[in-house]
């Protein structure tokens, strides 16, 4: 069949069309491995093994995104690209598990992201060593670092020639983007007036031409999935590579149970396809299906063997799931803004990253210039800050006038924040998960002091009539690592403590949530983990 695209990209997956014959599967009689999500994690374990050589099947549960026919310039369209499945909320501090959370489909997550690009900070692994708080991780910032930069290098991360926190202090691949945005100019014009320092953001997004994507027009719709192909996302860049290496990729198959044999090893997966189960076969299963569905899927496949779930001897599947805290603060300004421009975020701060005890409360955040398309600001602050009415409508019309910096907040870890499987049931008979957040004490007043930096870069500029935005960002935790199996569930490598041909590798396996974007520790994870499985095969 004659492809659809007019350009062709290496997404071109099966002539332009979505898998869909079940019954010609590649890998029908086993694979070596076969991995839960083509998200940010999944797409890079993809990539990896299958460039050494091992069989590679990857099962998504959402559609095999084609840029040039699914993706739109146009807000409420494109919130298809979340994982809108129903879930329960519950807690102090009820998450909203929508656009902002979660990605559905090949790329998961990478599809809609912002593409900041961060590394982890040394002291983020040893915050139990450095603060007393929360736990150290089974591994330190040197285990992860070259996989970092071979990330940075196999996307073209642009960037600042210095950063100035943290143990990189850059050059970045590419260069950095300029120029930045009209509120990212303010928002360093800001910080440099009251002594903070600032740079252009470390992004996933082109600033310059690499292997025939085009760098970034500044159109603004990142988080609508970037038609251009100037963002990164594991959709065009790692998965169609894995795919020349010969992995195959079932899209729109919803993984339902993770099967055990009778060694207690497990030897596949069930997934469903349009209303009929499939099974695949497999030596290591993987599962990188992010935060809330990775526990839930090991939670729905309990067994004889193991009662409570796969990988849980601790107890600890689902425990300890933590955000990002991540309120907006927006400002007037005098002149035009215009949020839409640009790359949402291009200038950040993380003067505050590190503990500070004069500031009464451990651990820190990043400050990021970010802009904002209009439905997401109006829904915004109608669902978060109860704004309505003529007040809502008043502050609309003045959209362009109006300037935003928004948190990256570290949130502690908490056993009682937890994914658990409700009495209600999906379309899949499975249980739904119930996730469960409520802010601690040290969380909130790390949000304090983070809020009223915002509100004193933008005073410094002139912007007035502070409006503050509760919201979170970026779920992580709830299959923890760590050397011990009593409080872990998987060690170091990714790999479960209990069943050995068992791995979880995605946002879930998170110890502490570090207070930056995480993705880039995600991906680095993924490729160290790919590693250690190919010198294990
Ligand atoms: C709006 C938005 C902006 C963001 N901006 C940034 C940013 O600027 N910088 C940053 O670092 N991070 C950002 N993130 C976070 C980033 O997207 C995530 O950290 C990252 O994608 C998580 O990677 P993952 O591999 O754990 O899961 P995902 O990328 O979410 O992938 C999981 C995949 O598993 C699939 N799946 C789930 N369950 C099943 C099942 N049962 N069977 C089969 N498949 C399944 C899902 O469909 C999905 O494709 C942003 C996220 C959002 C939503
Ligand atoms: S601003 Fe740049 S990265 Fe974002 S959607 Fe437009 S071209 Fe893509």
């Amino acid at each position: 069949m004659a492809s659809r695209d007019k350009v062709r990209h290496n997404y071109d997956h099966y002539d332009g069309h979505r898998y869909n014959d079940l019954n010609h599967r590649k890998y029908a009689d086993g694979a070596d491995v076969c991995i839960v999500g083509a998200g940010a994690a999944g797409g890079v374990l993809a990539y990896e093994l299958s460039k050494a050589g091992l069989k590679v099947v990857v099962v998504e549960a959402g559609p095999y995104w084609n840029v040039q026919t699914d993706f739109a310039s146009d807000e409420l369209s494109m919130s298809q690209l979340a994982w809108q499945q129903t879930r329960l909320v519950s807690g102090k501090d009820p998450l909203d598990l929508g656009h902002n959370l979660t990605g559905r489909g090949v790329g998961g997550g990478t599809v809609h992201f912002t593409g900041v690009f961060f590394r982890f900070h040394e002291s983020d692994f040893v915050v139990k060593t450095l603060d007393g708080v929360a736990d150290d991780w089974p591994i330190n910032y040197q285990d992860l670092a070259r996989y970092y930069s071979k990330i940075e290098r196999d996307i073209a991360v642009s960037g600042p020639r210095q950063f100035p926190w943290g143990s990189f202090s850059g050059p970045y691949p590419y260069p950095e983007r300029e120029p930045i945005s009209a509120n990212s100019q303010l928002f360093r014009k800001g910080c440099e007036k009251i002594g903070i320092k600032s740079t252009v953001a470390p992004l996933a997004i082109l600033s310059a031409p690499f292997e025939g994507r085009p760098p970034c027009i500044n159109r603004g719709f990142c988080n609508q999935g970037c038609l251009p192909n100037a963002k990164f996302s594991t959709l065009i860049h790692h998965i169609p590579k894995a795919i020349q290496w010969g992995a195959e990729v079932l899209s729109d198959c919803m993984v339902t149970q993770v099967e055990v044999d009778k060694s207690g090893k497990v030897s596949g997966v069930l997934f469903n396809h349009q209303g009929k189960e499939y099974r695949q076969r497999a030596k290591i299963v993987i599962l990188s299906a992010f935060v809330v569905e990775t526990p839930r899927l090991l939670l729905n496949s309990a067994c004889p063997q193991f009662p409570d779930g796969l990988a849980n001897s601790s107890g600890l599947v689902g425990k300890g799931i933590m955000v990002h805290s991540s309120p907006d603060v927006y400002m007037k300004y005098h002149q035009e803004v215009r949020l839409y421009k640009g790359t949402p975020v291009l200038a950040v701060t993380q003067d505050f990253y590190e503990t500070d005890s004069s500031r009464g409360f451990v651990r820190g955040y990043t400050l990021n210039a970010h802009g904002s398309r209009p439905v997401a600001m109006a829904s915004g602050l109608a669902n978060h800050a109860n704004i309505w009415g003529k007040r809502l409508r008043d502050i609309m019309l003045n959209y362009n006038h109006y300037a935003r910096v928004t948190v990256v907040g570290e949130v502690l870890p908490n056993l009682d924040n937890a994914v658990t499987l409700s009495d209600e049931k999906d379309e899949y008979g499975l249980p739904r998960a119930q996730v469960n957040f409520s802010y601690g004490e040290n969380d909130n007043k790390l949000i304090a002091h983070a809020v009223d930096k915002c509100q004193q870069i933008l005073e410094a500029v002139g912007c007035t009539d502070p409006i503050i935005v509760p919201d979170t960002a970026h779920l992580l935790g709830g299959c923890r690592m760590g050397n011990d199996p009593a409080k872990s569930v998987v060690n170091g490598f990714c790999q479960s403590h209990d069943i050995p041909n068992l791995y979880i590798c995605d946002g879930s396996v998170f110890v502490t949530s570090g207070g930056g974007n995480p993705t880039e520790t995600i991906m680095a994870i993924a490729a160290r983990t790919a590693d250690h499985i190919v010198g294990r095969i």
